[in-house]
């Protein structure tokens, strides 16, 4: 086959597998050729219900009868709606929709600087992030994230971020200064190789944002929605609530759908006329995220992630000890799992899609597991069995290569 970029009309900025998925239903897509595959990539952990839920569909089509998009001129008890349901489950009292996790960002970003800029401190402009991270690909996102390779050939990085290395409290007690406004870290980072932070870090990110009075951001577009069998990440542990949070992927189920949560004192700090977006909180993308919280926020849901999530873990380990010389490790929490490799990722990433196996790669040479929140114990079996038999596949192939 032809790689997909030759004779496309498209940018060729994605390297692009080539297989051609036309139907999903559940955890599993099938191609265009008829060929059925096991989708543990999830759309990048965004088919939380996995493809063509029926309650997301009766959504989407009854509201694609009713009313397809006012914009925000208007009043929108449809966003109020879901809005009330973030806030009645999370820390936060004010939200802001968007269309993409990038845009959740960047309101996360005005809204921290403007904050300072409403409560007399103007100079408090920048924002501490870590090596690792990820929060998207506009270019105050790019910078954020400090990835060199995302930020080549892009001009200057936009200014406002400090980027420090993951885990070095030093460096961190050093770079808090008067023009600090945030800090920003995802709970789990999901690019960056499935890094869970020590829940005691989170802890003392939160103490020391209150003791220097600047703000805690989290960004959990990816580990947050159910991923990890608590609705955010970060609710595992106790006193360690962010003051402001951008979620997006997982929340949508498939619509491109995103928002900044915040706290009642910085939320308002976002007056008329601040910000604001032509799409965002659309009634199509809010009918489909109401669709998405009434299933995960259903009595059970967050238990069975939790659950399958240990079931997985255990099996995962079960699988790195028997191919020691390709697997180091498993990294992560509940839904939102991750092979550390010895083989090269995207070897290991083509060998499992030899066996039908859909997975992404990541940072750090990790490849990222993360089927949709749906999955049945015998559905992870049966991507475990895909597993074995590709990591088997490889471990010969070596060998022969060796002999
Ligand atoms: C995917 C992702 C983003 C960017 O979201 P888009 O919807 O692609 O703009 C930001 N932060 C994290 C942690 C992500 O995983």
């Amino acid at each position: 086959m032809a790689p997909s970029s030759i004779n496309s009309p498209l940018y060729p900025s994605f390297a692009r597998v080539p297989l051609h998925f036309e139907r999903g239903e559940g955890v599993r897509v099938w191609t265009n050729e008829g060929d059925e595959y096991l989708d543990f990539a999830a759309g990048i952990a965004v088919n939380a219900l996995g493809h063509c839920h029926p309650k997301l569909i009766e959504a989407l089509t009854e509201q694609a009868q009713t009313l397809w998009h006012v914009s925000n001129l208007f009043e929108s008890p449809q966003q109020e709606k879901l809005a009330r349901r973030l806030c009645e489950n999370t820390f936060a009292d004010r939200v802001f929709f968007t269309n993409s996790g990038t845009e959740s960002m960047e309101c996360a970003f005005k809204t921290a600087r403007r904050y300072h800029y409403e409560n007399g401190a103007p100079e408090r402009v920048n924002i501490i992030t870590f090596s690792g991270a990820f929060h998207g690909r506009s270019l105050a996102a790019i910078t954020a994230g400090g990835n060199e390779k995302y930020m080549t050939g892009f001009g200057p990085a936009t200014g406002g971020f400090v980027h420090l290395p993951f885990g070095d409290h030093e460096a961190l007690k050093a770079a808090v200064d008067e023009t600090t406004a945030a800090i920003l870290i995802e709970p789990i980072q999901g690019e960056g190789g499935i890094r869970t932070v020590p829940h005691q870090c989170l802890r003392g990110l939160r103490e020391m944002c209150d003791e220097h009075g600047i703000l805690l951001i989290y960004d959990e577009v990816q580990c947050g929605a159910a991923r990890t069998g608590k609705f955010f990440a970060h609710q595992w542990i106790e006193g360690a609530e962010p003051d402001i949070m951008a979620v997006a992927k997982g929340i949508g189920g498939g619509f491109p759908m995103g928002a900044c949560l915040a706290s009642e004192k910085v939320g308002t700090a976002m007056g008329p006329g601040t910000h604001g977006t032509t799409y965002g909180g659309n009634p199509l993308a809010m009918a489909v995220g109401n669709a998405v919280l009434d299933v995960v926020l259903e009595d059970g849901f967050m238990q069975s992630v939790q659950d399958k999530g240990i079931i997985f873990k255990q099996k995962l380990a079960a699988l790195a000890d028997s191919y020691p010389d390709l697997i180091e490790g498993v990294r992560g929490d509940g839904l939102i799992q991750g092979f550390k490799c010895r083989a090269t990722n995207l070897d290991v990433v083509a060998a499992f899609r030899e066996q039908n196996l859909l997975s992404v790669p990541a940072g750090d040479n990790v490849v990222r597991l993360m089927p949709p929140l749906i999955v049945s114990e015998d559905e992870l079996s049966e991507a475990v069995d895909k597993m074995d038999a590709a990591l088997s596949a490889m471990s010969s192939a070596n060998l022969a290569k060796a002999g």
